[in-house]
């Protein structure tokens, strides 16, 4: 016998959180199924300064610590260590199979966020653990001293190198092009900070070392020649991949397996709808997730009223 629910939301970021906030309030019965601990991607971020309400900033772990806070003290029932695997529809009702357990429910909201896009370069994953990281705030203080490169341009590359010049040596960024992608205000922070190194037109082809990383060969974008940079650690940000495959055919993605919504977040089958980063948008924030949930859940308790 599976369990039942009338709403089940996966994943338990900031717009899963949101999302479990708004039906609790609504008196929906509802449950949150989480595959790590409560709180999603933001747990990893040192410091966040663009969330409305904390001029001086918050880490992402004691904001996130708040919203798991307030969906519990509504009443939210939070599953955490529950890895969904698949999603169906039958007869008017979701079945959410998790590697232990199954659930039912009237209607879900799916948001899984994204997990770290790989570079698939010889040696990536065979240093994992051995200098290759995809979060600086887990793994920074190993490399205390230390030189590192950041790889990529974007907000995740330069703010994590940023986090990571309080700790190291030196932070080499090492960018496909010659002009940066994150916001700007970051950019004027990476310039001004003298451990920062740019590297610009650079592509990393090849990670190196005797048993722990030691170097990056790194190749030229206009060029195609090849250079050597010393660094004890990689910290790997090249954008993000959607974690959405359990869905099959519920649900149409695009090429990157971003799900495709509606302007009510709704996707091609009734009752299920998408928030936050796992769906095609154009600005993954937190700020724009928690939107997401708050527009899900009220979307979603409609349709369980509708139903029930
Ligand atoms: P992103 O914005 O997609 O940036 C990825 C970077 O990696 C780009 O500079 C890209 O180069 C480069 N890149 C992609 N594939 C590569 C490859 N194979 N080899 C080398 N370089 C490669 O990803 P992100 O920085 O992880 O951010 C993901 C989302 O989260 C974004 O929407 C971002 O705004 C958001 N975010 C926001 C904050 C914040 O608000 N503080 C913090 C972190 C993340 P090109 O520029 O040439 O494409």
């Amino acid at each position: 016998m599976s369990e039942f629910h009338e709403a089940i939301i996966i994943g338990g970021g900031p717009a899963g959180l949101t999302a479990g906030i708004y039906l609790m309030r609504a008196g929906i019965d509802t449950l949150l199924l989480e595959k790590m601990v409560s709180g999603g991607t933001p747990v990893n971020t040192e410091h966040i300064e663009n969330y409305p309400g904390f001029p001086e900033g918050i880490s992402g772990r004691e904001l996130m610590n708040r919203f798991t806070a307030h969906a519990k003290g509504l009443g939210l029932a939070i599953k955490e260590f529950s890895e969904v695997e698949g999603v169906s529809f039958e007869e008017g009702r979701f079945l959410i199979k998790t590697t232990e357990s199954s659930f039912e429910s009237i209607g879900v909201i799916v948001t899984t966020g994204t997990e770290p896009a790989k570079m698939n370069i010889p040696g990536e994953s065979e240093f994992l653990g051995m200098g290759i990281s995809y979060c600086a705030t887990c793994d920074g203080s190993f490399f205390k001293n230390l030189d590192v490169a950041v790889i990529g341009g974007g907000d995740a590359a330069i703010e994590e190198g940023l986090s990571l010049a309080n700790i190291v040596r030196k932070v080499y960024v090492v960018h496909r092009r010659d002009a940066l992608r994150a916001q700007k205000i970051l950019q004027d922070r990476a310039f001004r900070n003298s451990k920062m190194e740019f590297l610009w037109n650079k592509k990393p082809v090849e990670i190196g070392g005797k048993g722990q990383v030691e170097y990056i060969l790194v190749e030229d974008t206009k060029t195609g020649e090849h250079s050597k940079v010393e660094v004890s650690g990689v910290f790997v940000y090249v954008g993000s991949r959607p974690n959405t495959s359990f869905l099959g055919c519920f649900a149409d993605r695009d090429d990157a397996g971003f799900v495709l919504t509606d302007e009510n977040l709704g996707t091609k089958t009734e009752g299920l709808f998408i928030a936050g980063d796992a769906r095609k948008k154009t600005l993954r924030q937190i700020s724009t997730a928690v939107g997401d949930g708050a527009l899900a859940a009220v979307n979603l308790e409609r349709y369980i009223l509708e139903k029930r």
